[in-house]
């Protein structure tokens, strides 16, 4: 099945552009001029990706973008901001609001589509079956609240599936203890900032040998990094 992109840029020789180029790349496209367009058509199709711009006649992008990822149903689309500002404010709060990553025009084809295809990679997001495949082999069912390794279930807590369920939201993105504890809130367990550790140790113990993908980055909170084998620093010899 080729992959859906949803392009957002009401600049319409440059949608052509990208349109052209992205299904020249085998993905399938739809262009729009306008957000609300294209947050209606969310309704018919969920895109595996959404190319944005940020200067838009109706909605600025960073909002389409906040919406987009306050949106539980939505929040996972990878998005990839697209902006001629050089502005590196803009591009830091476009990945703040919640981006994937970004591309400043004009962009080169051959980079935009290394982006696109690396984001895509990254986020292994499947999004027919609503599944998060983090290696072949390690894969979260956001349907079922349920994890897999070598298509054996884990016996993962609710809280621990929802730790995980956050890290994974944004690999890299480091979540502070209390942000933990903000998105743990509704389950019915009261957790106080400390049980933080003792969850996420006890999620490690679970997930091995992919626990390292875990990082606890200190005195700031934890990350998910699925990469972290290629970012570990080399050991002194
Ligand atoms: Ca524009």
């Amino acid at each position: 099945m080729q992959k859906m992109i949803y392009i957002l840029e009401d600049e319409a020789d440059i949608l052509e552009l990208l349109s052209l180029q992205l299904s020249n790349a085998g993905f399938r496209t739809r262009g729009f001029m306008r957000a609300e367009a294209m947050l209606y058509s969310l309704n018919q199709e969920i895109p595996d990706l959404i190319v944005l711009d940020l200067m838009l006649p109706d909605l600025d992008g960073l909002e389409v973008c906040k919406r987009l990822k306050e949106t539980p149903a939505l929040e996972r689309i990878p998005v990839v901001m697209l902006t001629a500002r050089i502005n590196i404010e803009d591009r830091i709060k476009g990945l703040d609001y919640g981006a994937d990553d970004y591309i400043t025009k004009p962009f080169d084809s051959k980079e935009l589509l290394a982006r696109i295809n690396a984001v895509l990679r990254r986020s292994g997001w499947e999004t027919e079956k609503n599944v998060l495949l983090i290696t072949p082999e390690f894969k979260l069912d956001f349907n079922r609240f349920e994890v897999f390794m070598k298509n054996k279930r884990l016996d993962l807590t609710l809280t621990e599936f929802k730790i995980l369920q956050l890290l994974t939201k944004r690999p890299g993105w480091v979540y502070s203890r209390s942000q933990i504890l903000d998105h743990l809130w509704g389950t019915d367990k009261i957790v106080i900032e400390r049980s933080v550790d003792v969850h996420v140790k006890n999620l490690r113990d679970k997930i091995a040998p992919y626990d390292k993908m875990v990082v606890n980055v200190r005195g700031v909170g934890y990350k998910f990094d699925p990469d972290w084998e290629r970012n570990v620093p080399p050991a002194d010899a």
